[in-house]
């Protein structure tokens, strides 16, 4: 191993056990500043994977691979029922429990379409013991209770509960939520992408369960995919932090992993999918969007195609490069071809390079645009694949999107634990190299040299990948006036169905069932069960940096002294309290595009590609403070940010006085397509956005900061 030089002195050995845990493997990443410990659990194989860094925000998280075969929402009604209380911790909802007994900078659970993590952070040693014993008894001692299953998946009850001859109707969290997934058409779409490119194994289903399957789902099901996907041998766990692991690996031993024994858990894993022969066409309806475009323009298009397989992190990581170089910024032959011509509201949400399954893909989609503009979008996608496979790239436009990507490695926030935890966990999931995957450097340097020893590399691989690739998927999709009719009436049948088979003594079993579940649901649970930290265990805080406060030119300016990795982070905030409030109402629009109209020296192509090869981006976005003694006063600004490499702050400097005072608006063409797409990604967004908006509109009538927003 390369990596490792004899001289730094480890705390864990590779080779020696530690309570059952076998240390497997050590490496010292030097990029991130770390240490990775990788364990493994001898009895059941459980693997432990600790990254040792010198930073108080330590995470843990306990993940599954999780593979359901229907659309019952199997793993999505587990990871709520997980929480619903377990054998040493019997309270519902710990996370809500605990706001109010913990400094948990994080908490969580999430199900993906092969993956179920529960993952939490904090600073304080004695709250990450805690919230560690209610996680894992949680996952690996749940109860399950039948009335929890009744509660969190579906029911069939009274409409309303005490009146036993009101009619039945299907009832549930996780159901009533994935109806809200399922009238969302943004999600419409990307389900029913992910279901139709892999449609031969577990991604052909829907993880969080499909409205009208969840009512298939039986409790007995549950308890026996408890038993079978969350079993020791099919978890991983992750820890990271300035903690040291051994009290982790001691409470496991002892706990929850000794009693058990070690299961074969191939069943879990993923295949690769079987490629296709010829290019494959599906088309979908969805939801008329009120908030949306006009109907004849409320179309959406994907040209979806398979990559490479997620272990194989060089080829992952330079198809992710290549698709930046395809499809970011108005230098990309995309933007170029597919975005200027403005026939569409820009591109969607499927947009880019996804790593997120066990192939990965490539995906171009465009939002609010015709019918008849699907085949001229088809003909540009196949048009600029070939230009660019013969044609190649302009080699400043690769640098920059190169030096963006390592500026993205260096700038480190302070979310670090859990955004390596959400970079590794798929990769984890397929038994991938995570602890190379770190090597982000090495890789970027691989490529540089691949690029320098060949200069047709990319074309090559936009031959393989792109030119010749028949697993191909393009999905459509339009609106469809009776779509929330048509679900409403096979949910009606549904019932239907269920009530048909029920006679007089069942339907009485349902009513006294649900007035068991009201009571349930009202009796008071004791949370004098959970942990809770007393004051003396929160007595240091966190220390804040020191920052202190000078007049450069005339303007107050906040400095602070942090290591940084060698970035320098620049903010500015501009007071616009004097203008109107028509004018404020315009800013967000402003901030969008003032960075993407080009300036009197530098045309918005010059001027982009100058911001990606010296700045990690300059952004631009609205900025309101209240004043938190009085409701009615507030603070609007507009706040830019920006960073750069140490050595490049001259540079950034440069660019956002260029913007300052030569920013240039007189391309009309231009803004109409900046500002039609920025229409069209505002409403897009209204339906998952649904509840912010409800907030901003209460707190309006109570705060006047709001008013500004809604
Ligand atoms: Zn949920």
């Amino acid at each position: 191993m390369p990596h490792v030089t004899n001289k730094r002195k480890y705390k864990y050995e590779e080779g020696k056990i530690y309570h059952g845990f076998q240390c497997e493997r050590v490496e010292h990443i030097s990029e991130f500043e770390v240490t990775s410990y990788t364990f493994r659990y001898e009895r059941t194989g459980t693997e432990l994977w600790h990254i040792d860094r010198n930073d108080s925000n330590n995470v843990f998280s306990i993940n599954f691979r999780t593979t359901p075969f229907d659309s019952t929402g199997l793993p999505h009604i587990l990871e709520h029922l997980s929480l619903c209380g377990s054998q040493k911790y019997p309270v519902r909802d710990p996370f809500f429990k605990m706001l109010n007994r913990s400094v948990a900078t994080f908490m969580n659970a999430m199900t993906g379409p092969d993956y179920t993590i529960y993952p939490f952070s904090t600073m304080n040693e004695i709250d990450f013991r805690n919230l560690q014993r209610i996680y894992l008894d949680a996952v690996f001692r749940p109860n399950l209770a039948y009335l929890d299953f009744l509660q969190e998946g579906w029911r069939l009850e009274n409409k309303d509960i005490f009146d036993q001859h009101s009619k039945l109707i299907i009832k549930g969290v996780v159901y009533n939520e994935m109806k809200g997934a399922f009238s969302e058409n943004a999600q419409i779409f990307s389900q029913s992408l992910l279901n139709n490119i892999f449609p031969d194994h577990t991604y052909g289903y829907v993880s969080g369960g499909n409205p009208l399957e969840i009512p298939k789902l039986s409790h007995k099901d549950l308890v026996e995919f408890h038993k079978k996907y969350y079993h020791p041998s099919n978890a991983r766990i992750y820890s990271y932090g300035l903690h040291d692991p051994n009290k982790t690996l001691a409470l496991l031993d002892k706990e929850y992993l000794s009693d058990q024994i070690w299961v074969d858990n191939s069943y879990s894993l993923i295949r690769n999918q079987e490629r296709w022969t010829q290019p494959r066409f599906v088309h979908i309806s969805s939801r008329l969007d009120n908030m949306g475009a006009t109907i004849d323009r409320q179309n959406q298009i994907a040209i979806a195609m398979l990559m490479c397989d997620a272990t194989n992190i060089q080829e992952s990581f330079e198809l992710h490069v290549l698709s930046e170089i395809l499809i970011r910024g108005p230098n990309s032959p995309f933007y170029k071809n597919l975005i200027e011509p403005n026939f569409s509201g820009g591109y969607n949400q499927t947009t880019g390079y996804s790593s997120d399954t066990k192939d990965t893909t490539f995906v171009i989609g465009l939002q609010d645009l015709r019918v008849e503009d699907f085949k001229k979008c088809i003909e540009i996608f196949d048009k600029t694949i070939i230009n660019s496979m013969n044609g190649g790239f302009d080699s400043q436009h690769v640098e920059s999107v190169l030096h963006n990507l390592e500026l993205s490695l260096k700038h480190q926030s302070p979310q670090f634990g859990n955004t390596l935890l959400f970079n590794s966990t798929v990769l984890w999931n397929h038994d991938g190299d995570v602890v190379s995957n770190l090597r982000v450097s090495d890789m970027v340097s691989r490529l540089r040299r691949s690029i320098s020893e060949n200069k047709n590399y990319f074309q090559e691989k936009i031959n393989k990948y792109f030119a010749n690739n028949n697993h191909r998927l393009t999905l459509t999709m339009s609106p469809d006036e009776t779509y929330e009719d048509k679900f409403k009436q096979a949910e009606l049948e549904l019932v239907e169905q269920k009530v048909k088979l029920l006679d007089e003594s069942d339907k009485k079993k349902i009513y006294e069932s649900g007035l068991i579940l009201d009571s349930y649901q009202k009796a008071k649970s004791n949370t004098d069960l959970l942990p809770c930290l007393t004051m003396n265990d929160v007595r240091d805080p966190p220390k804040w940096p020191k920052y202190y406060i000078q007049n450069v030119q005339n303007v107050r300016t906040q400095i602070c002294k942090v290591p940084t990795n060698e970035i320098t982070y620049f903010k500015c905030m501009f007071n616009i309290t004097g203008l109107s409030h028509e004018e404020i109402q315009l800013m967000p629009l402003l901030c969008n595009v003032i960075t993407t109209m080009g300036t009197t020296n530098y045309n918005y192509r010059e001027f982009d590609k100058r911001i990606l090869l010296k700045t990690g981006g300059i952004d631009f976005k609205l900025h309101l403070i209240e004043d938190v003694k009085d409701s009615k006063s507030y603070s609007v600004s507009v706040m830019m940010n920006t960073h750069a490499l140490n050595n490049n702050v001259p540079d950034m400097f440069g660019l956002c006085q260029e913007l300052f005072k030569n920013v240039k608006f007189d391309d009309s063409e231009r803004l109409k397509m900046l500002i039609e797409n920025y229409i069209s990604y505002i409403s897009v967004g209204v339906a998952s956005s649904g509840h912010l908006y409800a907030m901003l509109g209460a707190t309006s009538q109570v705060c006047d900061a709001a008013v500004n927003i809604t």
